[in-house]
């Protein structure tokens, strides 16, 4: 743990190790490939301490997956060996997530695409706009898709309600006064 992650990353340890009170795991850069995710966790599996299941690691181009196979499910040969593993992960920490956030029951393709929205991210501005969309909607599609709608105002919410109303209304001068701009 001595590479300070600084892109969303988790870390990710082993369960079975965990539980038999041994600390085996990595931190994970979660703007990877979802398939290179998995692969990084397979690759703690096999070398985990408290193996309780098998997986194949295939001698070509080194895929592991887990259980039994003929052949390579990545590069279809049947060069492959059996090597015991374990099967279950959690997320015990994560970095670079807010204003998401990773429980140990975060999936990785959720946490991937979380990972793929804050990475798109260049500035402030765009990191308010998914904290605010964040503390709206749950649905990550969703909050991808929306982004380019937010607009951010910067001020309160009865400079806003002037604006808007200076923008889309002329109001007579007579009437400016009267208007409780920040109750609107
Ligand atoms: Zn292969």
């Amino acid at each position: 743990m001595t590479n300070h992650p600084t892109s969303p990353s988790i870390y990710v340890s082993v369960l079975s190790d965990y539980n038999s009170g041994y600390l085996h795991g990595k931190w994970i850069d979660a703007t990877l490939p979802v398939d290179e995710i998995y692969q990084d966790i397979n690759k703690l599996y096999i070398t985990s301490k408290f193996t309780n299941v098998t997986a194949t690691v295939c001698n070509e181009c080194d895929f592991i997956k887990l259980y039994e196979h003929d052949k390579c499910s990545s590069c279809n040969s049947p060069n492959i060996k059996t090597v015991p593993a374990s099967e279950e992960y959690s997320v015990h920490d994560s970095e670079g997530f807010a204003p998401f956030e990773i429980s140990e029951y975060s999936n990785i393709e959720e946490i991937a695409s979380m990972a793929d929205i804050l990475s798109n991210v260049g500035n402030d501005e765009g990191l308010a706009k998914i904290t605010f969309l964040a503390s709206v909607y749950q649905d990550l599609d969703v909050i991808k898709d929306k982004i380019d709608d937010v607009i951010l105002f910067n001020g309160s919410r009865g400079d806003y309600a002037e604006q808007l109303i200076d923008d889309c209304y002329s109001v007579p001068d007579f009437l400016v006064n009267y208007i409780d701009y920040p109750n609107l």
